[in-house]
């Protein structure tokens, strides 16, 4: 009998698995494909972490969970986060982009709004903006690397005692009368007892759960890519947290583009649009961004950094999933009913999660020993919120994530 058997080793689950172990629960750690698989969305070398969001609980989240990612970093030994500024930018009337900077002064993170002329003197020609746009610069940004901080918490979930076990796909999940707890079974025909489980199958999570319980999540994969982009000769240094001091940036136009400083790969920089198409988890097309979005990118390039960027096309590009709710807020929440507080789900990520996967470990480890999270506002992420109102929370800005 395990304490905590938790299902899906993405970042959330891989950090819950850390933070429960680290609790002293006997936990298990099952993943349905091989660890560190491409097919999820939680791969690949890179993911912004900024504390910009229009919803002022997020920022409070992100500067926590910051401290978190370094005191992982601390025990493991090695880097997974890379720092450098947050740059927004976009229309001086854009709602959201607004919404950013009163959540961030309410939060306390400094944060400077520049004009088109100043954005042009801070960083030296590389972003140009329109004059009826600003430029909103914070300190928390930086980059992550996705699969090295999977692997990361895998490890620290090991150390701590966990056990991991990869090519189990849990297709049951039933609550077990006998010895009470859950028990959860493989395709492949193990079977698995816990007092307490964690559902953590970001884009399987509707299908899953939909399986288990008949309840319908809203939580919609989409098929998203990201794109690399060739640096001109001889402006490569620009485009670097070490030498050009550039920031991960953001956007806020239509489309909402992102992009992180040149890193993972010397001389190209990741630009890319914040959307996807709808798909099912198991039948991706595995394609770039349609003509048309690509064509996007390639007018907002050539614009925005001065010819120093080849706009002709990308010339690598990554396919990954993002698990959307309809009001791009997470769900972390009991899945109640029979299984009232022994199952614990957590997901619709909705295109933002990577920064949080240490708090939420954290959130998760909390709700399975305790029932309840120290520190965070979870009405924001129930599951009821959806019987409310099927749009779930009401927001008074465009969504940023858009289906393409
Ligand atoms: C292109 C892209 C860019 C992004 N950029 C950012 C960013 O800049 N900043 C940011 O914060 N976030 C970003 N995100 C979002 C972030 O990566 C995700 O929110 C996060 O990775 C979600 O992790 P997860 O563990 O919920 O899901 P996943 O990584 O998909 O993990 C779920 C796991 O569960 C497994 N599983 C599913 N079903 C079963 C089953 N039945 N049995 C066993 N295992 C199962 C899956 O195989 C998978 O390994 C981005 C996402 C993408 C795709």
């Amino acid at each position: 009998m395990f304490d905590v058997i938790v299902i899906g080793a993405g970042v959330i689950g891989s950090s819950a698995a850390y933070q429960t172990a680290k609790r002293g629960f006997k936990t298990i750690l099952l993943e349905q494909f091989d660890f560190l698989h491409h097919r999820g969305s939680s791969h690949g070398e890179s993911r912004t972490i900024r504390a910009t969001y229009p919803e002022e609980y997020y920022s409070s989240m992100v500067l926590e969970s910051s401290h978190l990612w370094e005191e992982a970093e601390a025990e493991i030994g090695y880097k997974v986060y890379f720092k450098t500024i947050q740059f927004d930018m976009g229309p001086l009337d854009k709602k959201s982009l607004q919404a950013v900077i009163t959540s961030c002064k309410e939060n306390s993170i400094p944060v400077r709004v520049l004009d088109h002329s100043q954005v042009s003197e801070e960083f030296s020609g590389v972003f140009e903006l329109p004059e009826d746009w600003i430029g909103v610069v914070t300190k928390q940004g930086g980059v992550l690397k996705p699969t090295k901080a999977v692997s990361m918490f895998q490890t620290l979930a090991l150390k701590n005692g966990a056990i991991l076990r990869d090519n189990m796909e849990v297709t049951e999940i039933k609550k077990d009368d006998v010895r009470g707890g859950v028990s959860v079974r493989t395709r492949n025909g193990e079977e698995f007892y816990g007092k307490k489980c964690v559902v953590t199958v970001g884009p399987w999570m509707k299908n899953l759960v939909q399986k288990v319980t008949g309840l319908v999540l809203p939580i919609q994969p989409l098929e998203t890519a990201v794109h690399y982009w060739k640096i001109k000769q001889g402006f490569e240094d620009k485009f670097t947290i070490e030498n050009g001091g550039f920031p991960t940036f953001a956007s806020y136009g239509e489309p909402y583009i992102y992009g992180t400083p040149s890193l993972e790969f010397p001389g190209l920089i990741k630009i890319a649009v914040h959307g996807g198409r709808t798909c099912e988890p198991n039948e991706r097309t595995w394609m770039a961004a349609s003509p048309a979005v690509l064509d996007s990118i390639k007018q907002w390039i050539e614009v925005r950094f001065g010819g120093l960027i080849d706009p002709n096309g990308p010339v690598l590009t990554q396919s990954c999933m993002y698990s959307m709710t309809p009001d791009e807020d997470f769900v972390i929440d009991f899945l109640g009913g029979d299984f009232g507080k022994e199952v614990v789900v957590a997901g619709g990520f909705s295109g933002h999660g990577f920064k949080m996967a240490p708090l939420v470990g954290r959130i998760l480890a909390e709700l399975v020993a305790d029932g309840v999270a120290q520190g965070v506002d979870l009405k924001y992420f129930s599951i009821g919120r959806f019987e409310v109102n099927p749009r779930g929370n009401v927001k008074d800005f465009d969504d940023q994530v858009k289906s393409l």
